[in-house]
């Protein structure tokens, strides 16, 4: 059944791309609050790339899926992150797409075993400037992103942002276009740079015309959350 879901959002994914003359964008299946279970069904039906918001719900997780199909798994932090949790998820996930500020660049570069090569990072930005929110302010970029290149135990793939929640999607567009901007500016400045991590089960359509090259899903392949 969950392989249904991710056959038809893949389907969706590709025919939106294909319409907007794009690649495919990268699907990360955004798992929090799911069981393990459902990440090996889908890991078993060919999903790779999973998201998480809690290091410890992570890791737990982890440790229940059974060897076999979820050894390919790739695991993405897409969470808010403290810096007394820096050292599991340098150790736990593959990228960390929420970094926002230099200490927790600094924090996440030390604790990453050498063993496990550069861990792949995304700068949160807080791109409509919304007071309160987690991520950085889009005038924080470059200085941010030059503390990452400046480490060798990460590696700077790009940005993520999520939108203030306007009811409706299409009032999010003006969000993913500078989200936009903002990441041709720093592709042209960090030329590895190649993903632009927006778009969720209910807006990634507007996302992905905007340029998002990887969307983040969860309640359009697993279904609604269980209450946390
Ligand atoms: C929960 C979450 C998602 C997925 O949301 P859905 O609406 O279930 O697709 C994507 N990104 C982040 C950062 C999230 O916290």
């Amino acid at each position: 059944m969950l392989a249904d879901n991710l056959r038809e959002v893949s389907q969706r994914l590709y025919s939106a791309a294909a319409a907007a003359g794009r690649q495919p964008p990268l699907l990360v299946a955004v798992s929090k609050l799911q069981p393990a279970a459902a990440i090996t069904e889908l890991a078993a039906a060919g999903q790779r790339h999973f998201g998480e918001n809690y290091v410890q719900e992570a890791l737990r997780k982890r440790r229940e899926i059974p060897p076999g199909d979820g050894e390919a798994a790739v695991w993405h932090l897409i969470g808010h992150l403290q810096s007394n949790k820096a050292r599991e998820a340098a150790e736990t996930f593959d990228w960390v797409q929420t970094v926002d500020r230099p200490s927790i660049a600094t924090a996440l570069a030390r604790h990453r075993p050498p063993a496990r090569g550069p861990l792949d990072v995304l700068i949160q930005v807080n791109v409509d400037d919304e007071p309160g929110k987690h991520g950085c302010r889009p005038d924080e970029v470059p200085a941010l992103a030059d503390a990452i290149a400046a480490q060798p135990a990460l590696r700077l793939r790009g940005l993520m942002l999520i939108p203030t929640p306007h009811p409706d999607p299409e009032d999010r567009r003006p969000a993913f276009r500078a989200g936009r901007a903002l990441y041709e500016a720093l592709h042209a400045a960090h030329p590895g740079v190649d993903t632009l991590s927006m778009g969720m089960s209910d807006d990634w359509q507007v996302a992905l015309a905007e340029g998002a090259t990887m969307v983040r899903i969860g309640t359009a392949l697993f279904g609604a959350r269980p209450a946390r």
